[in-house]
């Protein structure tokens, strides 16, 4: 056994308990500015004028150098998975191995902001083309088998910088999450259309831009619960038109007004569930990716989190009914 346990991040899987963690202690060093409830005394790693606090980005908008930027995609300092792992440390060689992949913060406005509402509606469709773009280029790039961005909204949300921020991960493996919701799809009568062609007659299709459409889903978790996802099969995010990724960042931008409206200052997660990369991909043609939005308005407790279910206060339709305009 090693005198010192190795920082770098490991996957650990439980078959007995089907669960998997990644055990990262390096991410206790990361700073946060939202424990007190307000700017630590440092500058802000995130604004411009202080891109030496940080890697050099990736990815970043305008593509052609030209200052200031509008977004940037940069390694994440303290990162769940990491693109070179290092071997050492095996303390629990039978269900651990070294976490590989990617993990990149998405850095969605220059100056301070801390809603994407503060973004202009231009400028948002230019956050989510990058978005896109790293996602594109992720695919076929050997290890990474699936990728997602996720946003984590203030401090309930698990938030520990406010400025605005995304996150983007690319994993050697597909999540559990994913291969259920794969699964479950594959079953016969389980398809997106019916959830569409539901919600449409039941009052629950919030917005719809193009034919991508915001809906609340039918097991909402938490009140205003939203998912969206184009109307016709598209398994990847990465593969999206244009139009389609320019109607994400609208109907996001559309949802969040309304949840601000309905909860003012309501806190909240999102993240993209789009198919495996590569041949599950294919085999998944008829999956659509879509986005998921949950507002965090009451803490998961012993129920939810002994379960695996969820208790809500709101059904589908009185969200539905609390999100129109
Ligand atoms: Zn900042
Ligand atoms: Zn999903």
């Amino acid at each position: 056994m090693p005198d010192t346990p190795s920082r770098d991040p490991r996957i650990h899987h439980d078959p007995l308990a089907a669960r998997t963690v990644v055990v990262a202690p390096r991410r206790a060093d990361r700073p946060s500015d939202l424990d007190a409830g307000c700017m630590s005394a440092g500058p802000c790693p995130f604004c411009v004028g202080h891109e030496s606090q940080t890697p050099p980005d990736v990815l970043r908008t305008p593509h052609d150098g030209a200052m200031p930027w509008q977004a940037r995609i940069i390694p994440n300092r303290y990162p769940v998975v990491e693109s070179c792992p290092q071997g050492s440390g095996d303390l629990f060689p039978r269900c651990s191995r070294p976490a590989h992949g990617i993990h990149e913060v998405v850095i969605e406005s220059a100056a301070h902001y801390r809603s994407i509402l503060e973004v202009d509606a231009v400028a948002w469709r230019d956050v989510w083309k990058l978005i896109h773009r790293r996602l594109a280029m992720l695919d076929g790039v050997e290890g990474i088998a699936w990728a997602t961005v996720f946003k984590n909204s203030g401090p309930e949300a698990g938030a520990s910088l406010e400025h605005l921020h995304s996150q983007l991960v690319g994993l050697d493996f597909v999540p559990p999450v994913m291969e259920a919701e794969l699964a479950a799809a594959s079953q016969p009568g389980h398809s997106f259309a019916t959830m569409i062609e539901q919600a449409e007659a039941s009052g629950c299709l919030v917005a719809e831009a193009g034919d991508v459409v915001a809906l609340i889903p039918p097991a909402p978790r938490q009140p205003f619960e939203t998912w969206i996802l184009p109307r016709l099969p598209e398994p990847l995010f990465s593969a999206a038109s244009p139009e389609r990724v320019a109607a994400v960042a609208d109907l996001t931008r559309h949802v969040v007004a309304r949840l601000g409206a309905a909860v003012p200052g309501a806190d909240y997660n999102w993240w993209l569930h789009q198919a495996p990369y590569g041949e599950r991909g294919a085999a998944a043609s008829r999956w659509h990716w879509h986005l998921e939005i949950l507002p965090r308005l009451a803490a998961f407790a012993g129920f939810e989190l002994g379960t695996g279910c969820h208790i809500t206060t709101l059904s589908p339709e009185e969200s539905a009914r609390g999100l129109a305009s």
